[in-house]
């Protein structure tokens, strides 16, 4: 039972890069921007295109690597971003050519998803011919959003509750001939509105956010129905339009707006809301009020597990089928209702960005449950129990492995409860558990041959799966897998022409039980194990965490104070020999930084250790040259990255 042999008889076995991208479903989730190459890497296709550019992840590793940048790493491939604005922008104009529809699409990136200025910046570069602007949810945002789109053409939609100094900034961009959209959220900033447009004597622009009693399916249903945090209900938009009417200012509402969550997996309740919009917005037309943009929110899903399916990670339908319903159900509606087309204008924050981002993190180690951890000899001295454990592990074979199993369970309990009460030494407890696991490994490999398993036996793969320790924090870099559950494909860089041997599950370096990531995109039946590669001694072994551009990266938390990871941005260069360049590296946090942040005064820390090694050379107790070096090497750690260095 040498585990080495077993891996060897694997590693014989015929396994091609086609059999890789089966098991990690690559081509599914990858739409067509990631694949596998035949050196057995993952590759990256940034105009979608096999014929195209194709990034080598593993030239990218090793080039960072000569640039002493250390893993884990966030890489950013920009082209994927541009690709993803182009695409959405091509589609809508499309689909609006092919329905003969009347209006324009003027798409809108919502800052929140992924505020990053480069990410922000290639967007509005990318989306310029088709005045695509931003949208912005808070103050800062707004702030950023004022200077960084300067295309008078596009919009800037302001959603999230409003202070006066947020409308001012609003009414500022209109001083500057910027179409910017005022959304209400709720009803009292209708009226500081109204206010804070005298005073700066400027026409704004207005939106109205509905309350739809449709809601969205998935994890961000509460942003939809009768008690969601944002927008009007029905009386209060009444209310609304009476007040400005009042005024004979009704002509300043421009947009109808809704947003019922993001990552709707179910492709009918995006129609469903559609539909209800749709008709409000008519009747609101109906009630003379000029509206020219029916904004359709965010929404958009991503399918991170690649089942095309409506489980909380993917969804049911394509980019295109959702424009398509969006543009047709809107004509429909409004011909029914003898309504001019309005502008569509959409706020795709996850659909543009999740794709462009991913964290390539190293395999420091392992942690297993492994058979001979202790030598399990043992002779008629030992005690009884222990003795017909051993007895159990030397009888087990394939035609009792049922029993056998439940036995070693039960004798596990009574040789726990014997030793609690004095009655084992520790070295028989050790002998005990070894042989335990002995036999559940045994086990484990006399049920693959085995044709009918018993229910009580197949979820013994999980319970014996190796723990493979990433050296990063999923608290950081996946912040939705832990506060949501959210699944994101994990896959290898490199040996992707070799069989995986190993059944995984992934735990982090944080101290925190919950930095462990064992449930995965569905990968043939069993999700709570990944299959990775034995560990090779020497040898680097990066994983990469996939379709995390949208909300992850930015958000990120402090646990254990890892901060951020250092970052490269990535371009595809057709003239280059590698396909690619790294236009910009940024260092991620060091541990100096995010303890200033925590409020530590690390120059004055550092004063501190020196005066206490000063004191023990003093004493005699450290020599000055020791005292000297062990003084740097605090400082040298201070200014160091703050992931294992391995
Ligand atoms: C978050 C948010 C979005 C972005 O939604 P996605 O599902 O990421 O496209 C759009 N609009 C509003 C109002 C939002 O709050």
């Amino acid at each position: 039972m040498n585990e080495g042999t077993t891996n060897k008889t694997n590693d014989s076995d015929a396994w091609s890069i086609e059999d890789s991208k089966r098991l990690y479903n690559i081509e599914q989730w990858g739409q067509e921007y990631f694949s596998i190459n035949n050196n057995g890497n993952l590759a990256i296709f940034p105009e979608q295109d096999s014929n195209g550019p194709c990034i080598d992840m593993g030239e990218v590793i090793d080039e960072i690597k000569s640039h002493k940048i250390n893993l884990p790493v966030l890489v950013r491939f920009q082209d994927l971003l541009r690709s993803q604005v182009i695409k959405l922008n091509e589609t809508f104009g499309r689909v609006i050519k092919e329905a003969k529809y009347q209006g324009q699409y003027f798409g809108v990136y919502p800052i929140k998803v992924n505020q990053m200025r480069e990410v922000v910046e290639e967007i509005l570069d990318a989306g310029h011919d088709y005045n695509y602007g931003l949208e912005a949810g808070s103050k800062p945002e707004l702030i950023a959003a004022l200077a960084l789109n300067d295309n008078t053409s596009s919009l800037t939609v302001l959603n999230g509750f409003k202070d006066q100094d947020y409308l001012r900034l609003a009414l500022l961009g209109r001083k500057m001939d910027r179409k910017i959209i005022i959304v209400v959220e709720k009803y009292s900033e209708l009226i500081d509105t109204v206010k804070i447009a005298e005073e700066f004597n400027v026409e704004p622009i207005i939106g109205f956010r509905a309350k739809l009693s449709s809601r969205g399916s998935g994890k961000w249903a509460s942003s939809g129905g009768d008690r969601a945090k944002f927008g009007l209900s029905i009386p209060e938009l009444m209310k609304g339009i009476n007040f400005l009417k009042s005024l004979n200012k009704e002509h300043w509402i421009k947009l109808f707006h809704f947003h019922i969550g993001s990552q709707i997996t179910d492709i009918r309740t995006i129609k469903d809301a559609i539909s209800e919009g749709a008709r409000i917005f008519c009747k609101i037309h109906k009630l003379g009020i000029p509206l020219e943009y029916f904004d359709v929110g965010g929404g958009l899903g991503v399918d991170y597990d690649g089942s095309r399916s409506t489980e909380d990670s993917s969804t049911n339908y394509t980019m295109n089928d959702y424009v398509e319903d969006v543009v047709y159900i809107v004509k429909q509606i409004c011909d029914m209702e003898k309504v001019p087309h309005p502008n569509i204008v959409s706020e795709s924050g996850r659909a543009i960005t999740a794709l462009h981002s991913c964290v390539i993190m190293n395999i420091v180690d392992q942690i297993s449950t492994d058979s001979n951890q202790f030598p399990t000899e043992c002779n008629d001295t030992n005690h009884i129990l222990v003795r017909n454990f051993r007895d159990l592990w030397t009888e087990l074979n394939e035609d009792n492995f049922q029993e056998t199993y439940n036995d070693a369970i039960q004798k596990k309990d009574e040789i726990i409860n014997a030793f609690k009460l004095g009655i084992l030494s520790l070295e028989e407890r050790a002998i005990a558990e070894t042989l335990y696991w002995k036999i559940c490994h045994k086990v484990k490999d006399i049920v693959k041959h085995v044709e009918f398993v018993p229910e009580e036996l197949r979820e013994m793969e999980t319970t014996l799966a190796k723990q493979y320790l990433c050296n990063g924090s999923f608290f950081q870099s996946v912040p939705d897998h832990w506060a949501i559950g959210q699944l994101f494909p994990i896959m290898p860089i490199k040996r992707l022409n070799e069989r995986p041997t190993q059944l995984c599950t992934l735990v982090d370096i944080t101290c925190d039980s919950d930095g462990k990531i064992d449930h995965f995109i569905n990968l043939e039946e069993n999700s709570s194990t990944l299959p990775l590669h034995n560990l090779k001694e020497g040898e680097e072994y990066p994983v990469g965490i996939f379709l995390t551009g949208a909300y992850q990266d930015v958000i990120g938390d402090m646990h254990n104070l890892f901060g951020q990871l250092n970052e490269i941005h990535v371009f595809a260069d057709d003239e280059d020999p590698t396909d690619f360049y790294i236009e910009e590296m940024i260092s991620g946090h060091n541990c100096e930084s995010v303890l200033s942040d925590m409020q530590y005064n690390t120059s004055y820390m550092a004063v501190v250790i020196k005066k206490q090694i000063d004191k023990q050379v003093q004493k005699g107790k450290i020599s000055p040259r020791d005292g000297v070096k062990l003084t740097d090497f605090y400082e040298e750690c201070l200014r160091g990255y703050t992931y294992l260095k391995k």
